[in-house]
């Protein structure tokens, strides 16, 4: 995004200075908050020491919606390119697959397509085969299903209700995307 677009887009802007946690300089740190299509008030952290390098960008939606579980139907490779918006608290399941991944406590926001999540389930099933866990063939499947498609469906269930799946253009979205309210979720009235 252009400097000229963020300013747009921005409602409040907060600059300081904090300690690099690799080299103890210091370090400048931006906060932007904006407004993004369907995930509504946004934080966008930006920190950059001009010292060692090193740069680290964070979206955090602001806006709870009440909890969702987003269903896409995959049905051939075409389906590998929807678009995949996932809040930093959404888990991610191939019922098919019996897999799911849950994302960690500074797991950040990802806006990836459906090849992408197939590849973070890749990542996944690599490191338990590095921790000695026995997965079976699930890496060659995950492997195939992320090159050649074919047919699951891809569960997306966020306690904050903004993730969400857009499929491909040319691609019909009735029957494809279900999105579920779910009730008696906790709406934390701030995040
Ligand atoms: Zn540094």
């Amino acid at each position: 995004m252009g400097k000229g677009e963020a300013a747009y887009y921005a409602e409040e802007v907060y600059e300081f200075e904090m300690e690099c946690p690799y080299c103890g300089a210091p370090m400048q740190v931006r906060e932007v908050v904006y407004r993004m299509p369907r995930i509504g008030r946004t934080l966008l952290v930006s920190k950059r020491c001009p010292t060692c390098g090193h740069r680290r960008s964070e979206v955090v939606p602001l806006e709870a919606r009440g909890r969702v579980r987003v269903y896409y139907r995959v049905e051939g490779p075409q389906d590998l390119y929807a678009r995949v918006i996932r809040s930093n608290v959404a888990s991610i399941e191939v019922p098919e697959l019996g897999a799911s991944i849950t994302p960690g406590a500074a797991a950040p926001m990802i806006v990836t397509n459906i090849e992408g999540i197939l590849r973070l389930f890749l990542e996944a099933v690599k490191s338990l085969e590095v921790m000695g866990e026995d997965v079976g063939d699930a890496e060659e499947e995950l492997r195939r299903l992320a090159e050649e498609g074919g047919r699951f469906t891809l569960v997306l269930d966020d306690p904050l209700g903004i993730s969400s799946v857009e499929p491909p253009k040319g691609v019909r979205r009735s029957g494809k995307v279900i999105v579920e309210r779910v009730e008696g979720a906790l709406e934390p009235e701030t995040y």
